[in-house]
């Protein structure tokens, strides 16, 4: 085997490989597009696109596609070969500057929102460069971004690429300000915790709803779940370590740097972190990541879930957004400096973000919102509905000091002053983080918690980036004008503590006060995705996204339809797979058990007429219960799902699979469970819930 630094990067067309091999002003052009975002010339493009296609080809390549991420939340791709006739019944292997640069699918089956009428259907994809090329399964890949003739994004990467500009452009100004002419980028960066759950393929296949929604509908509880934390960074399965050792070398080639991998709470869950990057690259290797999971368990026999709540009373995945603003000179804004002024730069980024997750907080919980999430968000094992940020005690009380104008700590004699006094040192405090919070600052970044573990982390990233950018825009506009920087700073920064603080919570975001507190204080709290999407279109949030130019009003209105339209979807189908289970499998089995054991009490009684058959008689008698039970609650669900019919838009769709069709499914799911733990195991036409989480040895 190849060392790990060989494997590293070998299939990706990275700055080493560019700078080898083009000229030196097409590889300056090169880099000044991706730093930049300037278009590169046709001239240029040309000259990529060739060198581009001799190493891919030198790497086994015979074919390239753009990749895309549509709306769908996964990526797609459409391979052409490099082939070309060149008379003679010969061909050449080419690739042009114009094939790189802009692709044309035939992709009028992505979900669009109403943005693209069918007549004008053809969405177009542009190369991406910020994002480098890289070669998965002898085929180029292209990262590229994916638009409709009139220029309305249809994927995720387009408008993340357009917050990171946002951020460039505010965080500049704000930079400027205090001194730092000799910075010239700025950007976010982001590290997702991805996490998983591993099952045996086996298993996986005797499971309709695992097959064809992701999460089991019906699962009786185990006798043994996660209670005892065993599971929780503990040894990892022989198996396991295969598939993570080949996920990890798979993750190498295509340069994601794959990092730490440990058991989590729940039996079966696992999970992954890579190495920060630049946050839209982060979001196109996060992508890789969960594709190759579900690839690679393949390989291993096993299956990758990663819907958000695989499994009924056991703790559900997500995923953890570490974000943070970066400088081309390797500073940290989020890192708390040595120096006084470091210090304020420090305090007023760090007040751009508790401003912003304040005025966005419905965003926060937009971004996040989908029927498998709603199942986690507020559950007591994920961070609850309620958006709100951790600054621990430190931090806290060094806020509590600037807003009321008292002293710091003990030693500190005067009143603490911005940009005069030296923060004192907060320790990286690794033991006693809040889990229980969505939104924690953890020492030099900040970990948003509440994606959920099958969604792009574009979408979050996308309004983080446009929310704090926002901030730091009005902060630019103030302090640009300001005749004395320091006492405007000071100000600035008390005043946005004072009307902000109450976005900061440091208690257990479990518990039922922080409900009613949370009331108290006037944040909102949104429970399902039907609940937050009108949000979307709030007067406030339209205004932000357009003024940054992230998404113009038609844009977002789209994906308002997509995100209520995706949630209907999602429930009308596990509705389906529920009744098909029912009716085809369950109560057949059932009646099937009931039936057998009815015949051996009678054979019973037969042979011996007093023989006790107490046993029979009373499973008998309980199964047919449940199933008459169970079949009047699969009517209702059938008689619910018919309503939809008088629902036209797609709120008020939404909102009846909510109200409506979602209570009744757990209705019916209530009685089954009670069937399977009193059907004889023989007769139950699925796999268990503990031979499931227990089935990878
Ligand atoms: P934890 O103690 O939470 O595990 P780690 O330092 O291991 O903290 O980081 C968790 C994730 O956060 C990793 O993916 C890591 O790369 C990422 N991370 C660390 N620093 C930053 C940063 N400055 N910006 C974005 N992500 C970061
Ligand atoms: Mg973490």
């Amino acid at each position: 085997m190849n060392t790990v630094t060989e494997i590293f990067g070998s299939m990706v067309f990275n700055d080493s490989v560019m700078r080898e091999r083009l000229p030196k002003d097409v590889f300056r052009q090169v880099q000044r597009s991706m730093n930049e975002g300037r278009r590169l010339d046709s001239a240029a493009a040309a000259v990529v696109a060739n060198a581009m296609k001799d190493w891919a080809i030198e790497k086994g390549a015979t074919h390239f596609t753009h990749w895309f991420q549509p709306m769908t939340g996964i990526t797609a791709e459409k391979h052409d070969s490099f082939l070309a006739p060149v008379g003679g019944g010969k061909v050449i292997m080419e690739f042009s500057g114009k094939e790189l640069i802009q692709g044309e699918p035939d992709a009028s089956s992505f979900p669009s929102g109403g943005l693209r009428a069918t007549f004008e259907a053809r969405g177009y994809t542009t190369w991406d460069p910020t994002s480098y090329a890289f070669i998965k399964d002898g085929v180029l890949c292209i990262p590229t971004a994916f638009c409709s003739y009139g220029g309305e994004a249809l994927d995720k990467k387009t408008p993340l690429l357009r917050s990171m500009e946002a951020i460039q452009r505010e965080g500049l100004r704000v930079l400027k300000l205090f001194g730092n002419e000799d910075v010239h980028y700025v950007k976010t960066t982001v590290g997702p915790e991805q996490e998983y759950f591993l099952i045996d393929q086996g298993v996986y296949e005797r499971r309709k709803d695992l097959i064809y929604t992701g999460r089991t509908l019906f699962g009786a509880r185990p006798p043994k779940g996660q209670e005892l934390d065993d599971h929780y960074f503990g040894a990892i399965k022989p198996r396991v370590r295969e598939f993570m050792q080949d996920l990890d070398e798979e993750l190498w080639k295509l340069g994601v740097m794959a990092k730490t991998e440990h058991n989590e709470a729940a039996p079966a869950q696992h999970e992954l972190a890579p190495v920060f990057t630049t946050t839209n690259i982060a979001a196109d290797h996060n992508q890789l990541t969960m594709e190759l999971m579900q690839r690679i368990a393949r390989k291993h026999g096993m299956v990758c879930l990663l819907h958000e709540k695989p499994f009924a009373g056991v703790n559900g995945s997500g995923k953890h957004n570490n974000w943070s603003i970066t400088t081309d000179t390797g500073v940290n804004v989020f890192e708390p400096g040595e120096t006084p002024a470091e210090n304020a730069q420090f305090l007023l980024f760090l007040c751009a973000v508790i401003q912003a997750v304040d005025d966005y907080q419905d965003l926060m919980r937009i971004c996040v919102a989908s029927a498998g999430n709603d199942h986690r968000l507020g559950a007591a094992e994920a961070p609850p509905a309620i958006v709100s940020i951790f600054l621990g005690d430190e931090l806290n009380a060094i806020l509590d000091a600037i807003e009321k104008g008292a002293p710091y700590g003990s030693r500190e004699k005067e009143l603490f002053k911005v940009g005069v006094h030296v923060l004192p040192k907060f320790p990286k405090d690794t033991t006693d983080r809040n889990r229980t919070s969505p939104f924690a600052f953890t020492g030099n970044k900040f970990e948003f918690r509440m994606l959920g573990a099958s969604q792009s982390i574009s979408g979050p990233n996308v309004v983080l980036n446009t929310a704090v950018a926002e901030s730091l825009r009005q902060y630019a506009d103030r302090l640009e004008d300001a005749e004395d920087f320091d006492t405007a700073l000071h100000d600035l920064i008390r005043e946005v503590i004072r009307s902000h603080r109450r976005i900061i919570f440091n208690g257990n975001g479990y518990g039922e006060e922080w409900t009613r507190e949370a009331e108290r204080r006037g944040l909102s709290n949104y429970p399902s995705t039907p609940d937050c999407t009108p949000y979307y279109l709030a007067p406030k949030n339209v205004a932000l996204f357009t003024r940054h130019r992230i998404y113009s009003e038609a844009e977002l209105k789209a994906r308002c339809e997509m995100k209520l339209d995706g949630y209907s979807k999602v429930l009308h189908i596990e509705a389906l797979t529920m009744m098909d289970m029912l009716w085809k499998d369950i109560l057949p089995a059932v009646s099937a058990c009931t039936a057998e054991l009815a015949r051996a009490a009678n054979e019973k009684k037969t042979l011996a007429g007093a023989v006790d058959v107490s046993y029979e008689t009373r499973i008998v008698n309980e199964l047919s219960n449940l199933t008459a039970s169970a079949a009047i609650h699969g009517r209702a669900l059938e008689t619910a799902m018919e309503g939809l019919k008088n629902q036209h838009e797609s709120l008020a769709v939404a909102r009846y699979y909510r109200d409506r069709v979602f209570p009744a499914m757990q209705s019916l799911r209530a009685v089954v469970d009670e069937m399977e733990l009193r059907c004889g195991a023989k007769y139950w036409p699925y796999p268990s819930y503990g031979e499931i989480l227990f089935s990878v040895k």
